[in-house]
């Protein structure tokens, strides 16, 4: 879908295989390594990231810091801890729209063309998919709507299911 002169699209990979600017990694609080898409990130990248990530001092939920990316095809790394859902209502839906929203402006601000976005939440931290996919789409259009470094924005995801759910967001997506 073109956004503006943003292209986004919905893909179904390894983010850690992927040659784009930046990689975002769903992180946990500490900033320093976990399961899921974090350890995948941390173990490609190599004992480097881990090193940088120390010196960061951990992230709120909602932030975004950005790193180095060693090892990978990218050239950084920007981190942010998701929400884990406690049912609702203890601001999932606004600390996971702070995520994709920080995340998009740090690119930006680092001179950023391509990103690249996993499901961030809805694994381990078991945000509901389907609404996840809502905010993530409505953060990248008001994103899209003013100009920026980014051209092109990339969910990867890490399942047929899941992919085939963004996919269906972004078809039926009014904004
Ligand atoms: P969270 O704790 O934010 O829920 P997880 O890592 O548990 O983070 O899951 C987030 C999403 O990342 C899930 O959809 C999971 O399937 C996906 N994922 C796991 N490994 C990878 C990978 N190598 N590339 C892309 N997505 C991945």
């Amino acid at each position: 879908m073109q956004l503006g002169k943003l292209q986004l699209k919905v893909i179904l990979a390894d983010i850690t295989t992927l040659d784009v600017d930046v990689i975002v990694n769903a992180a946990n609080t500490s900033l320093l390594g976990g399961g899921g898409v974090d350890g995948a990130i941390h173990r490609a990248a190599g004992p480097g990231l881990l090193q940088e990530c120390r010196t960061l001092g951990g992230a709120r939920t909602g932030e975004a810091k950005i790193t180095g990316a060693y090892n990978l095809p990218a050239k950084y790394v920007i981190h942010t801890p998701g929400p884990v859902w406690h049912g609702g209502d203890s601001q999932e839906a606004y600390l996971l729209a702070k995520c994709w929203r920080n995340c998009l402006h740090l690119a930006a601000e680092n001179n950023c063309q391509s990103i690249a976005f996993p499901s961030i939440s809805t694994g381990v931290y078991r945000f509901p998919i389907k609404v996840a996919a809502q905010i993530a789409l409505g953060e990248i259009k008001d994103f899209a709507s003013s100009p920026s470094s980014i051209n092109s924005v990339t969910i990867c995801c890490f399942s047929p299911k899941d992919q085939q759910i963004y996919q269906q967001a972004l078809q039926t997506f009014k904004g």
